[in-house]
């Protein structure tokens, strides 16, 4: 968290008081360091250095126009689950050779405007999709690039919520089968097999389960191969963790070391496609305690942000550092909050018996590692308007979505004539 320190009594973002930004724009808001995002697509790109490899941004994790632009800078690709993530990569300066579709309800429209945009490559989960695609190709007379997306069955051994590579997931087409969906796919008219894809889970901090799953890759490689298939590329996903606790992610340069000794003489192109690792710790989210309430057994810390802005806690029972704006004396008591926040519902609760230094009213406090699954994941439930997000960049920040006026959020609505 270089990016996120304390000056002079004062949690700042890169050189930015975190305190001005909140003055600025009102609680609750996202706060993005541009040095972060830089510096983690750094650490891909120069631990991935001499493979021949590249790097396709997962949109969902953050899909801001301004984040996607800053990567598009780095010469980042983009890896997107729906048209409308495609928009945006494209709408971010992302060229449309560096964009992988991936996700297993693909629609007919969206396979066709993937198609029209030219895309690099659409990664198929189905059967039903593979023939859908080879009818919307053919009617547009184009051939479709396509990786079959293959289910590894490898226990990713991260949350439940966010694993994707067991075989009793939605996701991919089973390991087993793969050869023969290869055949299918090289029979039908619209078609061509070009590469073998895998992302078999999200906050992975075990290089094993990518090992085994890349290893399955490179078999079945060598069988499609062996079956007359041309594939010179491999997409071996997302997924690498992120320390939000005290969790030991591997390093990139272990990471990309176990990728070259599996991929290294397989003649591929390999793309990455990581989300999480190279936004998560590169936000915060900034919110204001509106009342501390003293129960009779329960010390509350209410705060403006809730469950729409940041849904982790909840839906994943995430863990979301907590510290505030204002740096706390040294040796400060620690005392236990339950940290919530004002949506009706006990499950918008960010932590519970948190110890932390003695938080009053008005108090800024930061929620950390909140760049990735943050702001993508954001609802207006409780009519609450979506929270703003804010980019700094050495001495200046920018506020690169703004906060929506409830007006502005009724006038979207129609009551129809009969009311
Ligand atoms: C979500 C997703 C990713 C990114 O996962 P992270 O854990 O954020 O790195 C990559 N590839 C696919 C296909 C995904 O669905």
């Amino acid at each position: 968290m270089g990016a996120f320190a304390y000056r002079y009594g004062v949690l700042h973002a890169e050189s930015v008081s975190v305190n001005d930004i909140a003055r600025a724009v009102g609680t609750p808001f996202y706060l993005y360091s541009t040095a972060a995002l830089e510096a983690h697509y750094s650490a891909y790109a120069g631990a991935f250095a001499g493979q021949d490899a590249g790097v396709c941004y997962a949109l969902k994790a953050n899909s801001n126009l301004a984040v996607i632009r800053t990567f598009t800078r780095l010469g980042s690709g983009a890896d997107v689950v729906s048209v409308g993530e495609m928009k945006r990569a494209l709408a971010g300066g992302i060229p449309a050779e560096r964009i992988v579709f991936s996700g297993v309800g693909k629609t007919r429209e969206e396979l066709r405007e993937a198609l029209e945009a030219k895309i690099h490559q659409i990664n198929v989960e189905s059967i039903p999709e593979l023939e859908a695609l080879s009818a919307v190709a053919s009617s547009l007379g184009v051939v479709a690039p396509i990786a079959i997306r293959v289910n590894p069955d490898v226990d990713a051994k991260t949350h439940a919520k966010i694993a994707t590579g067991k075989k009793e997931n939605k996701f991919g087409i089973d390991y087993d089968q793969a050869r023969d969906i290869y055949k299918l796919a090289a029979s039908l008219p619209g078609i061509k097999p070009v590469s073998i894809a895998v992302h078999i889970g999200s906050q992975l901090t075990d290089l094993a389960p990518f090992r085994a799953a890349y290893e399955r890759v490179a078999a079945l490689l060598h069988q499609l191969r062996a079956d007359g298939h041309d594939i010179q590329r491999l997409d071996l996903g997302g997924g690498l963790g992120i320390t939000y606790k005290n969790e030991a992610p591997p390093d990139l340069a272990d990471y990309a070391a176990m990728v070259r000794s599996i991929t290294g003489n397989l003649g591929c192109r390999v793309t990455l496609e990581p989300g999480r690792s190279l936004v998560g710790n590169a936000g915060i989210l900034v919110s204001r305690v509106i009342y501390v309430k003293q129960g009779l057994h329960r010390r509350f810390a209410i705060v403006d942000a809730a469950m729409n802005d940041l849904i982790r806690p909840s839906l994943y029972e995430a863990y979301h550092g907590i510290i505030p704006v204002a740096e706390p004396e040294a040796g400060a008591a620690l005392e236990p909050f339950d940290v919530v926040g004002p949506v009706c519902e006990s499950g918008d609760t960010f932590a519970v018996q948190r110890p932390l230094p003695p938080l009053a009213d008005d108090d800024l406090v930061a929620f950390l590692s909140a760049g990735a699954y943050g702001a993508a994941m954001s609802s207006t439930y409780n009519t609450r308007p979506l929270i703003p997000e804010v980019l700094v960049n050495g001495d200046r920040f920018a506020v690169i979505r703004p906060r929506p006026t409830v007006e502005e959020m009724l006038a979207a609505e129609r009551v129809p004539d009969w009311l």
